[in-house]
């Protein structure tokens, strides 16, 4: 069962370092978040699970690392300048700034919301009556556009002429190396760009832990297709992407796929289709995939002044601008997913509840913890030597405990994800033919309960899979 409400989990995220509120000690700074040390494990894997699905296992698949700061020109070609804004009001009671297209949303629907104009959005809210999520009154000023892009300067001299931008998506650093891929690989269509990194966006109510944020990470893909081609292989993004997710733990339950209406579909797309996953406080969207046409080449084509065309290595003669797919992840996004997802209560036969992180394993932040009985000296010598052993002859992460009861220490494997628990006990030392026969050791698994003994022999093999 995942987590059924957000408190559970952030709590866990913060006792067990996942997950800890940004600048903490100085009061911190809204909505702001800090991965800790397993929570940088956590996001570590799951990119490396994206890289290597996406990247590593296809033929038609490149990656790349664009810069965060870009020429500013790059976001009037893409319409960032232009079209990156959100419907601003203001509650007139309590100052308070909100969306007014999401307040609208949670009454009438999103339907309902899609075909809006700005100038309606303030009008609805009285016809309706909205109250401020705030103070609970209702008087609102009109919707304004609210850019969401982060404005900073570049270099010593503060003013015009030195504004740039935090880049708002990953994106456009791949579409304006799409010439350089396309000269220095010699791919043939259809081939695609994948790229993971930080964006900015000044989000005008962020919330819900790590689901929106101002700063987030983005894992994404530009897939290039010949013009006439996209329908099959958006059909076939849609259905690896699904088995990622699904294939890594996400319940099919809790996934739904979510196609746009003409009237909601981006000034860009043609076609869009999101995996939703349904979150604490409902459905929302985890993964967007946007069928972008030439939209993006043409646009830079424009502004810089480069010829973007692909030349047919088969006939020379066939010049043409590809369209493109794209395959748009939120990192962070992913990983709250993931740890909703793992979350389980379970009651125990002792009329205890264990709560345990259910990871597939290869995501879990800790592959295996090595856990001497009890705090005799001898016996941690003993298990230590096998810690040595386990890092030196596998490639695994490994957790060492000798706090608290085995009990205890068990509930907190658990509590992070931990696949394997490895219990070094007086058997193993030869001591006591009880426990287990000289350098055996028991193996406990995190899901089954499940203990076995085995040689210390087995044990490296069982753990090198
Ligand atoms: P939303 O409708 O939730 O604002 P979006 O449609 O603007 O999202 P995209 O521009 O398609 O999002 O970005 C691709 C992915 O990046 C999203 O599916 C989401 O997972 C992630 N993402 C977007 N905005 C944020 C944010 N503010 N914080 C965290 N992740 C985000």
């Amino acid at each position: 069962m995942p987590a059924s409400s957000l408190d559970q989990l952030v709590s866990l995220c913060k006792r067990r370092g996942f997950i800890f509120p940004g600048s903490e000690i100085y009061g911190g700074l809204a909505n702001t978040w800090d991965y800790g040390p397993l929570g940088v494990e956590l996001k570590n894997r799951v990119k490396k699970e994206w890289w290597k699905t996406f990247v590593w296992k296809r033929p038609d698949m490149f990656g790349m690392d664009a810069a965060i700061l870009m020429n500013p020109r790059v976001w009037e070609a893409s319409g960032h300048v232009g079209n990156f804004a959100d419907p601003l009001v203001d509650c007139k009671e309590c100052k308070e700034r909100f969306r007014g297209d999401k307040l609208l949303e949670e009454k009438l629907g999103v339907e309902a919301v899609s075909v809006l104009k700005l100038a309606q959005i303030g009008p609805m809210l009285k016809a309706e009556k909205i109250p401020c999520p705030a103070c609970g009154k209702s008087n609102w000023t009109e919707a304004k556009q609210f850019n969401m892009m982060f404005k900073t300067h570049q270099g010593v001299i503060e003013g015009e002429g030195n504004d740039i931008y935090l880049r708002p998506e990953t994106a456009q650093g791949i579409f304006v190396n799409f010439k350089n891929i396309v000269n220095t690989m010699r791919p043939r269509l259809p081939f695609g760009i994948a790229q993971i990194g930080k964006a900015f966006r000044n989000e005008i109510t962020p919330g819900n832990f790590t689901f929106r944020t101002r700063e987030f990470e983005q894992m994404e893909i530009e897939y290039f297709v010949e013009p006439g081609r996209e329908a099959k292989l958006f059909d076939e993004w849609k259905e690896s992407v699904w088995n990622w997710f699904t294939g890594l733990g996400i319940g099919k339950k809790s996934l739904r796929l979510s196609e746009h209406d003409k009237e909601e579909l981006s000034h860009y797309s043609s076609r869009t289709v999101d995996i939703e996953y349904r979150f604490p406080w409902g459905f929302g969207e985890l993964f967007g995939l946007a069928n972008r046409g030439d939209f993006d080449l043409q646009q830079h084509q424009k502004f810089s002044g480069e010829d973007l065309t692909y030349t047919d290595p088969d006939d020379a003669t066939k010049k043409f601008l590809p369209h493109v797919i794209e395959p748009s992840f939120g990192c962070d996004r992913s990983v709250l997913t993931f740890l909703l997802e793992a979350y389980t209560e379970e009651p125990l036969e002792n009329g205890e509840t264990r709560t345990v992180m259910k990871f597939d394993p290869r995501l879990a932040p800790v592959d295996v913890a090595i856990l001497p009985l009890s705090k005799k000296e001898h016996l941690i010598a003993k298990a230590q030597e096998l810690y040595k052993k386990v890092i030196q002859e596998t490639d695994l992460v490994v957790d060492f405990d000798v706090t608290g009861s085995i009990g205890k220490r068990y509930r907190r494997q658990d509590e992070i994800g931990t696949p394997k628990c490895i219990t070094v006990d007086f058997g193993t030392l030869g001591e006591d033919d009880k426990q287990g026969t000289k350098d055996t050791v028991t193996i406990r698994d995190r899901d089954s309960l499940q203990q076995e003994r085995m040689t210390v022999g087995e044990l490296i093999k069982t753990l090198r899979g």
